[in-house]
């Protein structure tokens, strides 16, 4: 008897019998994923085994049927039963999977979103890194499709209008059945619509849609990174039909700056000096975003060693936390030296002897210590 060959439902999906909505769903996707018959195309068993969870799917899925099916098993849906005539998946395919589907088959099941919103567009905007830093305001041409002004978006020449397709019989779908399926597929001859032209509008050739260059004013928040996307909601492609468009994504591309590198919201810059200024110390004029400071160099500065300049960093997005600027000293060795510099600096390491040079003398007793 084919009544007793049928798996259990809860079974079928690896699911407890009092999984939640959730979890059935979870389970569902899972499976569904792996034997969906347009990734196993030409696979009997799995798409036997889709069949099969897909059914389970439905049954649980539904508070009544699945009540009548923990109460009778499978006998509730036999010949005799309550739900005779078994599962209609043709009807009502798209809508009990196409939430499940969605988001993995793209427009594969959830055809009807192609059909009423517009594309989205990305638009790579380069700016300096001062304009990232402080904020700016950009106007940007951005090519995109738009509806037909000669034939407000119906593609009929002015005076005609479109007429219902034929194949699909306006509904802009066709179905044919795949094994055990009953799939839909957007229809060929209207592409989806559900009508066609007949005269079509000499402006877009028909397609409803036009190309043009638009442009758009757009202010970039002071604190923006290198690769930070802003949407701008409804400014991508025109959708047909009264759809809603798509969004508009402009990708922010931070030009490197000459001087300053940015960590995060600090900024990193190297400031050379001579060895006599690093020794003796002194005072420097430095970089920073809003002019020059001057800063102490105190005597004995190494090279390398870092100086912070509080609140001299990026201002975050938000505005409630401003970086610092961090200023890293290079002290440059003298080079092209004339004699009487050599004669000095000969002189001056004679005077000096080993003990002013704390640094390599702790070195040298860290390489005596390892290597002996
Ligand atoms: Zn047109
Ligand atoms: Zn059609």
């Amino acid at each position: 008897m084919r009544l007793n060959e049928k798996k259990d439902y809860y079974e079928l999906l690896g699911v407890g019998r009092n999984a939640s909505e959730d979890e059935l769903k979870k389970a569902y996707r899972k499976l569904a994923l792996k034997y969906h018959p347009d990734r196993n195309p030409e696979n009997r068993q799995a798409e036997e085994k889709f069949k099969e969870i897909s059914e389970a799917y439905q049954v649980l899925m539904d508070p009544q049927k699945r009540a009548q099916y923990d109460q009778f098993g499978h006998a509730a849906f036999g010949d005799g039963g309550p739900f005779r005539g078994g599962f209609d998946f043709s009807a009502g395919f798209e809508d009990i999977f196409g939430d499940i589907f969605g988001e993995f088959f793209g427009s594969g099941t959830s055809r009807r979103h192609t059909r009423s919103r517009g594309e989205d567009l990305r638009y790579n905007l380069t700016i300096s890194f001062e304009e990232a830093a402080f904020g700016t305001e950009k106007k940007i041409k951005v090519p995109r499709q738009s509806l037909c002004d000669r034939c407000h978006g119906n593609g009929a020449k002015p005076g005609t209008s479109p007429k219902s397709c034929p194949t699909c019989r306006g509904k802009g779908q066709v179905s044919f059945q795949q094994g055990f399926f009953n799939i839909s597929r957007p229809c060929n001859q209207c592409r989806g619509q559900g009508t066609i032209i007949s005269d079509p509008c000499e402006s877009c050739n028909g397609a409803g849609r036009v190309r043009k260059s638009h442009t758009l004013s757009i202010k970039i928040p002071a604190g923006v990174d290198n690769g930070a996307r802003l949407k701008l909601r409804g400014e991508g492609e025109v959708a047909l039909a009264g759809g809603t468009p798509g969004d508009l994504y402009v990708v922010i591309d931070v030009e490197p700056h000459p001087l300053f590198v940015r960590d995060g919201l600090d900024i990193i810059c190297d400031v050379p000096i001579s060895f006599v200024q690093a020794a003796l110390g002194t005072e420097i004029e430095v970089p920073t975003l809003e002019g020059k400071v001057k800063m102490k160099i105190p005597s004995g500065t190494q090279s390398g060693r870092v100086f912070r300049l509080k609140g001299k960093g990026i201002r975050d997005i938000q505005g409630y936390h401003q970086g610092d600027q961090h200023v890293r000293i290079v002290v440059e060795t003298p080079t092209h030296l004339t004699p009487r510099q050599k004669d000095l600096l000969k002189e001056f390491a004679e005077v000096g002897g080993e003990e002013v040079h704390p640094l390599s003398k702790g070195f040298f007793e860290k390489v005596k210590q390892i290597f002996g």
